[in-house]
């Protein structure tokens, strides 16, 4: 059944403009996702699991690559960036533990889909990156979603956002060779870090603020591109 709506809707779209049909289509294509992607792998936290049914992925990647936005891999997103793979958003967004009254920081902005999913989840998301073009692209989109708690900020994450700070939670989706200082500083007692830290090998980490200081959890391997230093 799933093959023939497939197969019809190719024929009567015949790859132009995203009609109805592809609407229904891309969504079958994020339920199938969340599946046997993120489920099948272990997330299991309900909110995560409905943030990432919810946000049409499709849209924050480059129109010619639409197709793909809900296949088990990184795309590109221009100026050589990438959006993560469905299944590590979705567990770097577990492993934050978000709960619907925090104030979370991401760190590297690019497609916006992150700070989109994260929206879902708290109440409000700065984003920030480094890159203006991505910035205002990620700008656009998320506003086309009407998603209105997200402000996205062009600057360099390496010092944070000082401005909302303290956070709940931080987010990183690019990765610094060690921790940042200033990260560690904008968080809240309780709050959560997470960040992929290394050059070519790099691990996920999981930092929690305490009264006392911060406690350290490996999560896994993974590979992001590098959160850029600039120069002082
Ligand atoms: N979270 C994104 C994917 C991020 S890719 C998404 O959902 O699509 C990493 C992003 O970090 C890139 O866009 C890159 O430009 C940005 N970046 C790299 N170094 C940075 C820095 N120092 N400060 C802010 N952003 C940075």
């Amino acid at each position: 059944m799933l093959v023939l709506l497939a197969i019809v809707a190719g024929v009567s779209c015949g790859g132009g403009p995203e009609g109805p049909e592809d609407e229904s289509e891309l969504a079958a294509a994020r339920e199938l996702m969340v599946a046997t992607q993120i489920e099948a792998r272990g997330v299991r936290a309900p909110r995560v699991l409905a943030a990432m049914r919810r946000v049409p992925r499709h849209r924050f990647v480059p129109e010619p690559l639409r197709e793909a936005a809900y296949d088990d891999t990184p795309l590109p997103i221009g100026l050589g960036q990438t959006i993560s793979q469905p299944y590590i958003v979705a567990v770097m967004t577990e492993a934050l533990a978000p709960e619907p009254s925090d104030v979370v920081l991401e760190v590297g902005t690019g497609s916006g889909y992150q700070a989109a999913v994260l929206a879902q989840l708290v109440k409000r998301v700065y984003t920030i990156e480094l890159l203006a073009p991505l910035a205002e692209r990620a700008r656009v989109v998320l506003a086309g979603e009407g998603i209105t708690n997200v402000e996205v900020e062009v600057g360099d994450g390496w010092k944070g956002l000082p401005a909302h700070a303290p956070y709940d939670g931080i987010l990183v989706t690019a990765a610094p060779d060690a921790v940042p200082q200033a990260l560690l500083d904008q968080l809240a007692i309780g709050g959560r870090l997470i960040v992929p830290v290394g050059e070519d090998e790099q691990e996920l980490r999981l930092i929690t603020r305490t009264e006392h200081g911060f406690e350290t959890r490996t999560l896994f391997e993974v590979r992001f591109v590098p959160l850029v230093r600039e120069v002082e």
